[in-house]
């Protein structure tokens, strides 16, 4: 009874920002983006951009002596489900316990905030370009602070032969995810059999944007990886069959960039020591 109460105060605590994520309001569509109401059309830091090292400040870091991005705890596992809500595919896994929830540590000038992960969903194609170059695929990662901050831990995928074991749970879902509304259960998930095998802070753009769905809400910390993961053809094939509230392809349900408006991005880049005091190996 305990964990179902904890569950029960969690999605009411998160349904008012995290479904603005991942897309749970109905009069909206991808066709109509002009019309998108909220900060959609009226802020100035929104997402998704375009992101380019060129154009980023280079944060160089000694890893792993030095950290103002840690991951702990995406090997986690839990159960949850898989859901079409009409504008994504979502998968919430359920955490009860806060301490061994996955989660992301952000920090900077001299305090840090921790950020639990609560949901993932994609989008096809990518919505943030980096370096000039648009993916297949975009996996949202929704993260929450304590006082309702977001951060979005974001993946871009490409197609290629091998993906992770963690995709093949995802393909086999979102082939059975094709109407609105359907839903499939997932069984003991760990959220890090879909992210990069080196669990760290290097290789990451990050900067200060929104929600890429109505009301597009700002103030949402965004780390963007730069190398793409994995996707085989067959489970992108998988996305493009999934169909909308209309009952067309959701293919597409991607918002068009938006401008950066002089804000800064940061690009994590890391000084890896491989042996202590002998080898520097820039990365
Ligand atoms: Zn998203």
């Amino acid at each position: 009874m305990k964990r179902t109460g904890i569950v029960l105060y969690l999605a009411t605590l998160l349904c008012s920002s995290i479904s603005q994520e991942s897309g749970e309001e109905s009069d909206w569509n991808y066709g109509n983006q002009p019309r998108w109401e909220g900060q959609c059309t009226t802020g100035d830091k929104q997402s998704p951009i375009s992101l380019e090292r060129d154009n980023a400040e280079t944060e160089w870091r000694v890893f792993p002596l030095s950290s103002s991005i840690s991951f702990s705890d995406y090997d986690k596992q839990a159960d949850g489900t898989f859901t079409n809500n009409g504008h994504s595919v979502e998968m919430a896994l359920e955490y009860s316990d806060p301490s061994a929830t996955p989660r992301t540590v952000v920090s900077s000038e001299g305090s840090s905030t921790t950020f639990l992960f609560r949901s993932l969903h994609f989008h096809w194609p990518s919505e943030h370009y980096i370096n000039g170059k648009r993916y297949d695929l975009e996996m949202h990662m929704v993260h929450q602070s304590e006082d309702n901050r977001l951060l979005v831990l974001g993946y871009m995928f490409h197609v290629c032969r091998r993906a992770s074991s963690g995709m093949e749970v995802v393909g086999a879902s979102v082939n059975r995810l094709e109407s609105v509304g359907s839903t499939v259960p997932v069984s003991q998930f760990a959220p890090q059999r879909l992210m990069p095998g080196r669990l760290d802070q290097c290789g990451y753009f990050q900067y200060n944007g929104s929600l890429t769905t109505p009301p597009c809400t700002e103030g949402v910390t965004w780390l963007v990886r730069e190398e793409p993961l994995c996707v085989e053809q067959w489970e992108l094939d998988a996305f493009n069959n999934v169909t909308n509230a209309e009952g067309t392809r959701m293919a597409g349900n991607a918002r068009d960039l938006q401008a950066i408006n002089g804000r800064t991005i940061t690009y994590h880049r890391c000084v890896l020591v491989a042996h202590w005091r002998f080898f520097w190996w820039l990365w």
